[in-house]
């Protein structure tokens, strides 16, 4: 087996002792983010103006950032813009999806998805106030759920909660063949594993820039479309910057050619020269030598809580088998919400998914297997020494 072409953990700003397995949830500061928002502020905003758009190139950068994204999910050139939030993302691919199956209706997704996916279904098909419906089953049931009713099937490759990944493949193959339309929310995917959307047929797809690709907190989000059906789209959102010809102010909407109808407004440009300057770290990373570290990381965590934690009722809620699971561990931990705070305070910082799960993200580019140990380590002396059972960490924060 060749080195692992992973970048180095220095190419962070962690703080000194903090052992950090959160990066599924906001991805930690990359070092070149920070030059980067400085002179973008500064160079640019500071001393362009508004010319920044033209001689800074702000204009097309969620073009560039969006190429940037493409190579790591298995998407061609120019199929990927880097704009809003991923809810709003699956809104817009939602609404695009129905309307190219406007005799079917009833979009198959899975009860345990993230709620803002099957909030933003329920939001938009409660306007359309039309016969559609959202249908959700339990994963293993979700093949057997596609009929030729199934306008749109729409999940999250990656479990938030779990971790379990689904099989795009096959997922998208089964929904093809009923003449249903996929949406894969990449959430927990994109730069936590390999991804090709072209190779699984995937229709649409959407994801997060503050998880593990770090492009910092509310970073913007990512929106695909395969490229034959780029044409298409209709955007509901149809915003001036997915128009045709922005600058000739009509009065009336031409949607832009290809991905760039995608986009509704004007582009955050501080945070997407952060996303921008945090994806090229990405440059150097080989997917499948991260794969590997990922799931030897995984593997080396699961182990050393089983032995460590061993007789406090910690259940493994992830998949056993690597291959399945996604870039994080979950166990269900009685008193979790206090166990992860204590362990927060103790500099292991990992988070808490209610009811009851403690949660843990693995990201091969800063975390190494000593990270790993030691997590473990430390959380089998919290539960040994019940220091989590005090009012600090007890009480709820508002963000868990
Ligand atoms: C993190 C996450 C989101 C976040 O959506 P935002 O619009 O960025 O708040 C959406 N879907 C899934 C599956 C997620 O994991």
């Amino acid at each position: 087996m060749p080195s692992l072409p992973l970048p180095s953990p220095d190419l962070f700003d962690l703080p000194e002792g903090v052992i950090y397995l959160d990066g599924n949830s906001l991805g930690p500061l990359p070092k070149v983010a920070a030059a980067r928002i400085h002179q973008t502020t500064h160079d640019e905003w500071g001393q362009m103006l508004i010319r920044g758009w033209n001689n800074a190139g702000w204009i097309d950068l969620p073009n560039r950032v969006g190429d940037r994204i493409a190579r790591l999910i298995g998407a061609p050139e120019g199929s990927v813009l880097a704009v809003d939030s991923t809810s709003v993302n699956l809104f817009k691919v939602l609404s695009a999806a129905l309307a190219l199956r406007p005799e079917r209706r009833e979009v198959v997704s899975e009860t345990g998805n993230f709620p803002t996916d099957l909030y933003m279904a329920q939001g938009l098909l409660a306007a359309q106030g039309g016969p559609s419906r959202l249908v959700t089953v339990e994963a293993a049931d979700l093949i057997s759920s596609i009929t030729s009713d199934t306008a749109v099937v729409m999940l999250t490759h990656v479990n938030y909660r779990t971790g379990a990944m689904h099989d795009m493949d096959a997922i998208t193959a089964a929904a093809h063949a009923a003449g249903a339309l996929v949406i894969w929310d990449l959430a927990h995917s994109a730069g936590a594993l390999p991804v090709d959307l072209t190779a699984a047929g995937a229709d649409f797809a959407v994801g997060c820039g503050y998880k593990y690709l770090n492009g910092g907190p509310g970073a913007p989000a990512f929106v695909y479309v395969r490229p034959d059906l780029q044409e298409e789209v209709r955007p509901v959102l149809a915003g001036w910057l997915g128009h045709a010809a922005p600058f000739d102010f009509s009065p009336d909407y031409a949607p832009a050619p290809g991905i760039q109808r995608m986009q509704a407004g004007t582009p955050p440009i501080l945070s997407l020269s952060a996303l921008d300057a945090a994806l090229e770290i990405w440059e150097d990373v080989d997917m499948d030598a991260l794969r590997a570290r990922s799931i030897a990381l995984c593997d080396l965590f699961i182990a050393e809580v089983e032995v460590r934690c061993a007789g406090h009722g910690l259940e493994l809620v992830s998949p056993r088998d690597g291959t399945i699971r996604g870039s994080q561990v979950s166990f269900r931990c009685p008193e979790g919400y206090a166990v992860m705070q204590a362990l927060i305070a103790g500099g292991v910082i990992g988070d808490f998914r209610a009811p009851d799960l403690i949660r843990f993200g693995f990201a091969p580019l800063y975390n190494s297997d000593a990270d790993v140990i030691k997590a473990a380590i430390r959380l089998g002396e919290i539960l040994t020494s019940h220091a989590w059972d005090r009012p600090e960490f007890l009480a709820r924060a508002k963000v868990t």
